[in-house]
């Protein structure tokens, strides 16, 4: 299961709680709430824009969203201690503007809540930091069944695609799409980030397969990649497996620069053997490998090879006379 994280800013306004919405909160309470025991607030939770990550939720997710997050509470930095849990929402809807226009040309609709908390003397605090303004950032976390390509269409959880995340095709820039969310975990006030919306963790889980290029592409814009442990198994073997192949090719690297040197102070003798030592530390292998057969050839140009056994030798008849002491 995938996990997303999602960070908004500057959307948190603190309210009175309307008299209709006390029924709606003393739905989550055992004693029921009079206006004056709670604080309310309203936030959004996240949006059909694309993020810093390429990523957007589509219209239909934002509607399963709204259903999915009434009734969640909401925990400081995505810490599930229950000590930690302070709000509830208990609202959400779908708010679309008028005048604003995404950049994929939708209008700008946004996933909102209501939410309260009892105005006990632990949650004074916070309630303070949100009427001032301070808390102003939240996180969501949900899961989402599909993820798919902007450009193609393409389910990237079931295959990959040729097109890059931030890149522009036919004027389009090329993101991926959240869809079908399955579950909403909760939401989490966030210590304010330097930059909005940063602090975003991707998470990769098993059953992914993924190539070490394709986790980097993906993980490309996230402040920390988590893996699970399979996944992280996996990864570990696959190192393993590699420094098996370094280890060969160190070798035959080594074995290369040392024909090289050789047959290069034997073709170019104004050359030393240090000279061609320093050439070859710059020299990718493949170059090396062609500057052997080079050197090989006007060595063996140089210093023929008499063979052992030339078809000649046998029709020597100086009778064996190269034998002769
Ligand atoms: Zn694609």
């Amino acid at each position: 299961m995938n996990i997303i994280y999602k960070n908004i800013s500057g959307c948190v306004n603190a309210d009175t709680a309307a008299e209709d919405e006390l029924e709606l909160i003393n739905r989550h309470t055992i004693k029921p709430l009079t206006a004056d025991e709670v604080f309310c607030f309203t936030l959004t939770l996240c949006d059909n824009e694309i993020d810093r990550d390429s990523e957007r939720f589509s219209i239909p997710s934002l509607i399963k969203l709204a259903s999915l997050f009434d009734g969640r509470t909401g925990i400081a930095d995505h810490n599930m201690k229950s000590d930690s849990q302070t709000a509830r929402i208990f609202k959400t809807w779908i708010e679309e503007s008028e005048s604003e226009i995404t950049s994929t040309g939708e209008k700008y609709t946004c996933l909102k809540a209501r939410a309260y908390m009892p105005r006990t003397p632990k949650n004074e605090d916070l309630i303070k930091q949100i009427e001032a303004g301070i808390k102003k950032e939240t996180s969501v976390s949900c899961s989402v069944a599909a993820v798919s390509c902007s450009v193609c269409g393409a389910d990237l959880r079931k295959k990959g695609c040729k097109h890059r995340k931030g890149e522009v095709y036919d004027g389009k820039v090329c993101h991926t799409v959240l869809e079908e969310p399955t579950d909403a975990y909760e939401w989490s006030f966030v210590a304010v980030p330097a930059q909005p919306r940063a602090g975003v963790t991707k998470s990769f889980e098993a059953g992914e397969e993924m190539s070490i290029a394709q986790i980097k592409e993906k993980s490309g814009g996230y402040d920390s990649v988590t893996l699970s442990i399979s996944a992280f198994g996996k990864l570990t073997d696959e190192i393993a497996r590699l420094e098996v192949l370094a280890k060969d090719a160190e070798l035959y690297r080594k074995g290369l620069e040392h024909q090289v040197i050789k047959l290069g102070t034997m073709a170019v003798p104004s050359l030393g053997t240090e000279e061609f030592a320093q050439i070859c530390s710059a020299l990718t292998s493949e170059q090396l490998s062609v500057l052997e057969k080079a050197f090989a050839e006007s060595a063996s140009k140089l210093f023929p090879v008499i063979p052992q056994l030339s078809g000649n030798w046998t029709k020597n008849e100086n009778n064996n006379n190269e034998f002769k002491i």
